[in-house]
């Protein structure tokens, strides 16, 4: 607004300086139109180049002025930029947000239908975090889901979109990929922190591991993105139910709600 303020009231000076060069410049003519003597004439000719001279040196000020607000600008777009990059991110881990991943869900099941593409969603949640936070201390936890969500965007593709869902619930979005093929990625990040052991980067205390279960949903054309959240979900406490550190997927949970 500041801003907006600052380059009206320039224009506004700028519009008055050319009002009154005008009316000058019709004075000068009118008495040049008169016939006159050389040396008045001379007289108006001078005046003219004056009056000239300070119009362009007035337009030189507002150039200088706008190049300065440009500037300006071009910096508050930038911090409005860093602004919404960091609403949208999470400030634990530094990976997308809850914010982030609903809207690039909706955005992801518009690209799978206009493709004809196939669109997976994983869950993936931290096992006995709760223990693990109480024996440990929050801010071992802490640590632990920033590794976690750096092993997650590590392990994905550019155009798969890892955000951290809840607590110690993340979320994978993988586009052109079906269900067969989001199980392979969730069993590779499952892999991938259940490897790892932590140690206190001081005391180098040993701090022993964690793993992850997940729950995998594949998106069916037009449904509602809380009936894919579900099926995932639901996949996913089948995967705890069935002793953890695995990954089961819908169809799994189809098994379960048949044999009941
Ligand atoms: P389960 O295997 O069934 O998932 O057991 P759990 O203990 O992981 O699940 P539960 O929902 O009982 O506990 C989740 C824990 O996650 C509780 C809380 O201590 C921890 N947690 C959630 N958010 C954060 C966080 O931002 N930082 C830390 N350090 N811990 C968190
Ligand atoms: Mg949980
Ligand atoms: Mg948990």
């Amino acid at each position: 607004q500041a801003v907006i303020d600052k380059v009206s009231r320039y224009l506004d000076d700028h519009a008055g300086g050319i009002d009154s060069f005008g009316h000058t410049l019709d004075n000068i003519s009118n008495a040049m139109g008169r016939s006159q003597p050389q040396e008045k004439v001379r007289a108006l000719v001078a005046d003219l180049v004056k009056e000239t001279q300070s119009m362009a040196q007035r337009n030189y000020n507002l150039e200088s002025r706008l190049g300065r607000v440009a500037t300006e600008v071009t910096e508050l777009r930038e911090n409005l930029q860093a602004v919404q990059r960091e609403a949208l991110t999470d400030a634990l881990t530094n990976i997308p947000n809850r914010k982030f991943f609903d809207a690039r869900l909706i955005e992801a099941t518009r690209e799978a239908l206009a493709e004809g593409e196939a669109m997976s969603l994983v869950l993936c949640d931290i096992d006995h975090f709760k223990r693990f936070n109480d024996t440990y201390g929050h801010q071992i936890g802490d640590q632990v889901l920033r590794l976690v969500a750096r092993t997650l965007s590590d392990s994905v593709k550019g155009r798969d979109t890892p955000a951290r869902f809840g607590g110690e619930e993340f979320a994978i979005i993988l586009p052109r990929t079906n269900l067969q093929q989001a199980v392979i990625v969730a069993d590779q990040i499952r892999n991938g922190v259940m490897r790892r052991r932590f140690v206190g980067k001081d005391t180098r205390d040993d701090y022993g591991g964690v793993t992850l279960s997940f729950g995998v949903g594949q998106y069916r054309a037009n449904e509602d993105l809380a009936d894919l959240i579900g099926r995932a979900d639901a996949a996913l406490y089948h995967a705890k139910r069935e002793g953890r550190n695995r990954v089961s997927t819908e169809l799994n949970v189809g098994d379960l709600a048949r044999a009941s």
